[in-house]
């Protein structure tokens, strides 16, 4: 680890080709499979390399507006949340896998504003934005599982199709008795579409926008593992156990072709829509988790595979000039060390296809 911890600046430089959005303490999550400094580790896999510039790099440390969630969570769920974390610390939630206290309600809504703000980066850049963390596909509109307290995928892209162009933002006013409000300006989606490449299915994402024409989920996942039942995606390609990466990139080749026609997005291609200045929007969860020593994904891919998958979405949204959205989703290598860097090759590769 070098002296300095500082690989990042306070506000993106607005020159830059693209972002990666740091949301420091998204991952100290308490009792977790997650690797508390995951986001920096992988920052620091690639410190030497001309992937990222320190420019590029913005810390994000806003959580969303209660505004914001109101758009995908009941508001039930949402005070259920509130009040077991703040009455019960540590409540342990059978589904949810991980125990449910105040600081991981506050690390899942930092999610959620890390991949809004990465999200709005991508989209007014115009190619796209890492958000070193989010993915969190399996969160429901009234309850939380696997992990999954809060969609922040599906939280980004409510605000962005809903509230887009200028709105009042409710700021971050927890610790804010003022009770200001302040205008943010966010731009717009017309239309976008998940290409879900953890190894489990984004069943939570399916569920979400089963009645949303504007959003295509489209899942490539092994379908031996949980989540059972799955919840039917636009587009789903369940794999067996062990798929391995021929296999692999073959569904994948054959999939996104078709789930890019069928969502629209080629027709309007990256242009903003003249009425709206509305643009579409391709958002890639790039789990690691289909690598073949990982302790939960069972997809059997090598590092080489997971790349070239990677590569294969970034180099189909540039070929029709759609920004690309990423957040990191699921990696439990055995490994910690080769878990940092099968996502840090998520960055390589983003710099190969943005810079
Ligand atoms: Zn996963």
């Amino acid at each position: 680890m070098g002296e300095s911890k500082r690989y990042w600046s306070e506000t993106a430089t607005l020159s830059a080709p693209w972002w990666v959005v740091l949301a420091e303490q998204e991952f100290k999550l308490q009792g977790a499979i997650f690797r508390p400094d995951k986001a920096t580790r992988i920052l620091e896999c690639v410190r030497d390399e001309r992937t990222v510039a320190p420019e590029q790099v913005v810390a994000h440390r806003e959580p969303v507006s209660m505004q914001d969630l109101r758009r995908v969570h009941t508001a039930s769920y949402l005070a259920r949340l509130g009040r077991y974390a703040e009455t019960v610390p540590a409540y342990a939630v059978a589904e949810l896998e991980i125990p449910l206290s105040v600081a991981n309600l506050r690390a899942a809504e930092l999610a959620c504003g890390g991949t809004l703000r990465a999200a709005a980066l991508a989209i007014t850049g115009g190619r796209g934005a890492v958000h070193l963390g989010g993915g969190f596909h399996h969160a429901f509109p009234g309850h939380g599982e696997g992990f999954c307290l809060l969609h922040d995928v599906a939280v980004a892209l409510r605000a962005l199709l809903e509230a887009g162009g200028r709105r009042t933002a409710e700021r971050n006013n927890r610790n804010d008795d003022t009770g200001s409000s302040t205008t943010e300006r966010l731009p717009q989606v017309s239309r976008a579409l998940v290409v879900d490449l953890d190894a489990h299915q984004g069943n939570g994402t399916a569920r979400i926008f089963r009645d949303e024409p504007r959003v295509y989920t489209l899942s490539l996942h092994n379908a031996e593992i949980y989540p059972h039942p799955k919840e039917p995606s636009d587009f789903d390609v369940p794999l067996p156990a062990g798929t391995g990466d021929a296999g692999y990139q073959a569904a994948l080749e054959q999939a996104l072709p078709r789930a890019l026609a069928e969502s629209r997005l080629t027709a309007e291609g990256g242009a903003a829509t003249e009425a709206t200045q509305a643009r579409p929007l391709v958002v890639l969860l790039a789990g690691v988790d289909p690598y073949y020593d990982d302790r939960l994904g069972g997809l059997a891919l090598t590092r080489e595979g997971l790349r070239t998958r990677t590569a294969t979405v970034l180099r189909a949204a540039a070929q029709h000039m759609l920004p690309v959205l990423v957040v990191l989703a699921g990696g439990y290598a055995r490994n910690a060390e080769t878990q940092y860097q099968l996502h840090a090759d998520t960055l390589r590769e983003a710099a190969a296809h943005w810079s």
